[in-house]
């Protein structure tokens, strides 16, 4: 059922100067791959261009062998969960994650249904008759998530979901993370600028420096053997 997800020379320019130039990245179906950079080196720009929310200048983005680089956000198999929760304020947390099942057609007691079982998946199904503003920022978080899910992506995309957390509850959230790929197994793809979240979650852990994979390894093996001295740099093995 997983798909793989493959980005093969995305190019992205703003105002003449390339973000990204040529990012080539593999994530195998059902993996787990971080990708690791300092803030501002494109990061971001790399899952809006895999979600559909912007296009590259060069380069294709393909999925389980699917060309999806000219398709819209919607027919991509994709889902984004960014660092803030945008929850419907208006709607129970049931609702909120049964949102995308009722758009893709489902009947309103089916898609509840199908809901309540994502809601136990993050472990709050006791809060599905809730408001998101009753919800501390990492319930909100799961229910974000939870949503996310709910619509079946081949491809999570998450774009540090867990930054805005305390230490103790993103811990949390790496343990349920990690038991989530027992459950459902979309590929993942995570950023992040946090070299032991990468770790905990990623089989893979990719580097991107200077618009470009500058290595990607398991996350031991980024210290130990460090591809360039810009990535032992930044991994803060020399100074
Ligand atoms: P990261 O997520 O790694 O912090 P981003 O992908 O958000 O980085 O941004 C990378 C660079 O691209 C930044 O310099 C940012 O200002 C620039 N950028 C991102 N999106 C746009 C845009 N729509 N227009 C102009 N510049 C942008
Ligand atoms: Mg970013």
């Amino acid at each position: 059922m997983s798909t793989d997800l493959v980005l093969d020379g995305l190019v992205r320019r703003f105002g003449g100067a390339a973000v990204l130039d040529g990012v080539d990245l593999t994530v195998p179906a059902g993996g787990v791959v971080a990708l690791l950079g300092p803030s501002g080196t494109g990061k971001s720009t790399v899952l809006r261009l895999v979600a559909g929310l912007d296009t590259p200048d060069a380069g294709r983005v393909r999925a389980g062998g699917r060309d999806l680089t000219g398709l819209a956000p919607e027919r991509r198999g994709t889902a984004l969960v960014g660092q803030r929760p945008r929850l419907f304020p208006h709607l129970s947390v049931l609702d909120n994650v049964a949102f995308p099942l009722a758009v893709a057609g489902r009947r309103r007691r089916a898609a509840r249904a199908e809901a309540a079982g994502h809601l136990d998946l993050v472990g709050l199904a006791d809060l599905a008759g809730r408001r998101p503003a009753t919800l501390s920022g990492g319930q909100e978080q799961r229910v974000a998530l939870a949503r996310a899910l709910a619509a079946a992506p081949a491809v999570l995309l998450l774009d540090e979901p867990f930054s805005a957390l305390d230490p103790g509850v993103r811990e949390g959230m790496h343990r349920l993370l990690a038991d989530l790929r027992g459950a459902v197994s979309p590929t993942v793809l995570l950023v992040t600028h946090d070299r032991q979240e990468a770790a905990a979650v990623a089989d893979t852990v990719a580097v991107l420096l200077d618009g470009r994979i500058a290595q990607a390894a398991p996350a031991g093996e980024l210290h130990t053997r460090p591809a360039s001295l810009a990535v032992s740099r930044f991994l803060g093995g020399v100074n």
